[in-house]
């Protein structure tokens, strides 16, 4: 069952000006409940454009967006931030957490907002920090944190919330390749075990062969996709790369 639907979707930047940008043309894209969906394409090709959209913290200029059976489209602002809060997790390339609180008030911010009640916070807590390994650094400021360790950070503030839906645009973009790896495979296991439909924009190869299904972006439109199925993984990366190196040589 999908749980995003974009048809036809476009963005236009500056329409009004001497240059509008059109960053997405016409593109239409599936993500179906439990799905793990990589975004790749070259700079410029409207990656983080796609995946503001689709997470609705960005408007299209045309298009139909559907998500969970909802048109973007009809929802205000406040039923638009509802969601955002309720059923959508971000994770971010540079982790966007408060400097001024400890590891573990940036995870718990959330749950405090909605008010939810310490025993159920501290319970939630505790499981998170258990599985993404991060016990000993709740006190600690961000500042006094490794890059990994912020990331498993901002992920256990994105899990806290059970959203259905997580956004992650270049989530290991600041990651040494062991740390992106491990990240990889913790997003599987989220993906897995929760069913939590994940939808990741990357540049790197390896990090999108932990995908089940991947869309390949060509100046604002969808030029290739291809699926994991049974394949094993060091296949399904061998077709990423042969399409990702296929595509950049054509700009050549
Ligand atoms: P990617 O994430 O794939 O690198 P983006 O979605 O950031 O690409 O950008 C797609 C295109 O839209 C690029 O040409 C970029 O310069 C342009 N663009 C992105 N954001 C803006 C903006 N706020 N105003 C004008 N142009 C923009
Ligand atoms: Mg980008």
């Amino acid at each position: 069952m999908a749980i995003i639907e974009i048809e036809n979707l476009k963005k236009v930047y500056n329409p009004y000006s001497a240059y509008p940008k059109v960053a997405l043309n016409n593109l239409s894209l599936k993500v179906d409940e439990g799905d793990f969906v990589c975004i790749m394409g070259a700079s410029g090709s409207g990656k983080t454009t796609l995946i503001s959209i689709m997470s609705t913290i960005d408007d299209a200029t045309n298009g139909k967006i559907i998500i969970g059976n909802k048109n973007i489209a009809t929802m205000n602002e406040n039923e638009k931030s509802k969601m955002r809060k309720n059923e959508i997790g971000f994770i971010f390339q540079n982790y966007n957490l408060i400097d001024s609180l400890r590891i573990k008030d940036n995870i718990l911010f959330s749950l405090r907002l909605n008010k939810i009640n310490k025993e159920e916070q501290i319970e939630k807590l505790n499981k998170l920090s258990k599985q993404l390994g991060i016990e000993e650094i709740l006190d600690k400021y961000p500042s006094q944190c490794s890059g990994g360790q912020q990331q498993r950070a901002a992920i256990a503030r994105a899990l806290i919330m059970e959203p259905k839906i997580i956004f992650a645009d270049e989530p290991t973009g600041s990651l040494d390749s062991i740390n992106a790896k491990e990240l990889m495979v913790l997003f599987r296991k989220i993906n897995k075990m929760n069913n939590t439909t994940i939808v990741m924009v990357t540049h790197d190869s390896l990090v999108a062969s932990y995908s089940s299904k991947l869309y390949y972006l060509e100046d604002g439109k969808i030029s290739k996709c291809i699926e994991k199925e049974n394949k094993k993984q060091e296949e399904y990366y061998k077709e990423i790369i042969n399409i990702t190196t296929k595509m950049d040589l054509s700009h050549v």
